[in-house]
């Protein structure tokens, strides 16, 4: 049971697979589902996998587009899970690419089981589906309901302009504010009202003013979702969201701290009432696994891929952060373009997606994921 023929099983496996393999991730991408209305896409990677022989289950933790597909014998070695992300942007489609993360990890497992079906891996292949990264982190609901239970290791990976394997995030606290006020008329009497809007507006020039008082590593982006009718009424109404981050959980936690502080000060002053609540789960900072980042990095190059970035660059947050707690987990960024100007969460990076670069690079992921895990179990 060597490395080696594990290798050559998973790499044979995934390029008999080619084809397939490649039209899961335009198929995908030309069929863009938000996140929880991933139902199409969630069947698409699980039927793969059942194709392979896993044993497939939909509608877990209470998430109907989450689903399970498991291959081997529990308890006969390491349980290695893949995440497969599947969720899509408004506007912008797969601008995040979780198209090719949902590829990359559903081949990833099919190319481990591959292994194990040859006899070069003992232990049990995980394909987890897990819906909405990309609002309330379906992975951390998840991981609540104990569906990750006895994971000896999770392996992803994501698309992005730079190939890097110790990829590290924020933490960040999604929050939904509200002001209440009263309507008047804005022109007759603008004094009988209380006005809503110009508490939102006091609250996004403080939260600014108070984020230079904090850490470079704190960032509280908010937008304004509602802020009244017409300009001839007094907003009686407000409502906002902001996402507020910091380098770990305690940083986010100080940046919300302010947030509260800020809202109460512009309730205070206008007269009107604030409300806040929590928008989904809190995101944690990543912990990449180091032993599982250097195996990747070796596997990588093996492969013939590009030479990793080394220095750190700014990230967003991620909800496998928050298994990253728990035991070992690796997300590493695949560079799938050569244009660095091509930011995340765009038209652009969705076209990239389905670029000939992008989709060497996903064969190259689920072979690189699929021998890094079998490394594991050394
Ligand atoms: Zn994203
Ligand atoms: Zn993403």
């Amino acid at each position: 049971m060597s490395v080696d023929s594990a290798k050559q099983a998973i790499v044979e496996a995934i390029d008999s697979l080619r084809d397939e393999i490649l039209a899961t991730s335009r198929h995908l991408h030309d069929h863009p589902e938000l996140s929880g209305e991933e139902v199409e896409s969630a069947k698409l990677l699980a039927s793969r996998a059942e194709k392979q022989g896993f044993a497939v289950e939909h509608d877990i933790a209470g998430l109907p587009t989450a689903f399970r597909a498991l291959y081997g014998k529990p308890g006969s070695g390491p349980r290695i899970a893949f995440l497969a992300e599947y969720d899509a942007l408004p506007v912008v489609g797969h601008g995040c690419g979780h198209n090719i993360i949902g590829t990359v990890s559903t081949y990833a497992a099919i190319g481990l089981a591959a292994a194990a079906k040859a006899g070069h891996f003992k232990g049990e292949v995980a394909l987890f589906g897990t819906p909405a990264e990309e609002t309330f982190g379906g992975k951390i609901n998840m991981l609540e309901a104990g569906v990750f239970d006895g994971v000896s290791a999770a392996l992803m990976c994501h698309p992005g302009i730079y190939t890097e394997v110790a990829y590290s995030s924020l933490a960040c606290i999604s929050v939904v504010v509200e002001f209440f006020g009263k309507s008047a008329h804005a022109a007759a009497s603008p004094w009988k009202g209380i006005n809503a809007l110009d508490a939102m507006i006091q609250l996004f020039v403080t939260m600014d003013q108070r984020r230079k008082q904090l850490p470079p590593t704190a960032k509280s982006p908010g937008v304004i979702l509602k802020g009244g009718e017409r300009a001839n009424m007094v907003p009686d109404y407000a409502k906002g969201q902001f996402s507020l981050r910091g380098k770990d959980k305690e940083e986010s936690e100080k940046v919300l701290e302010c947030l509260i502080a800020c809202g109460q000060a512009a309730a205070q002053s206008t007269g009107a009432r604030f409300e806040w609540h929590m928008d989904g789960n809190p995101y944690f900072d990543m912990r990449p696994d180091p032993k599982l980042a250097d195996e990747f990095r070796e596997v990588w190059k093996d492969l013939g891929g590009d030479t990793p970035i080394e220095k750190p660059v700014p990230h967003g947050s991620l909800d496998i952060a928050n298994l990253s707690h728990r035991f070992p987990c690796l997300h590493p960024s695949i560079k799938i373009t050569n244009d660095e100007t091509v930011g995340g969460h765009t038209h652009e990076f969705a076209a990239a997606t389905v670029s000939p670069l992008a989709e060497e690079q996903i064969l190259r992921a689920a072979k690189a994921l699929a021998v890094t895990a079998r490394k594991i179990e050394l």
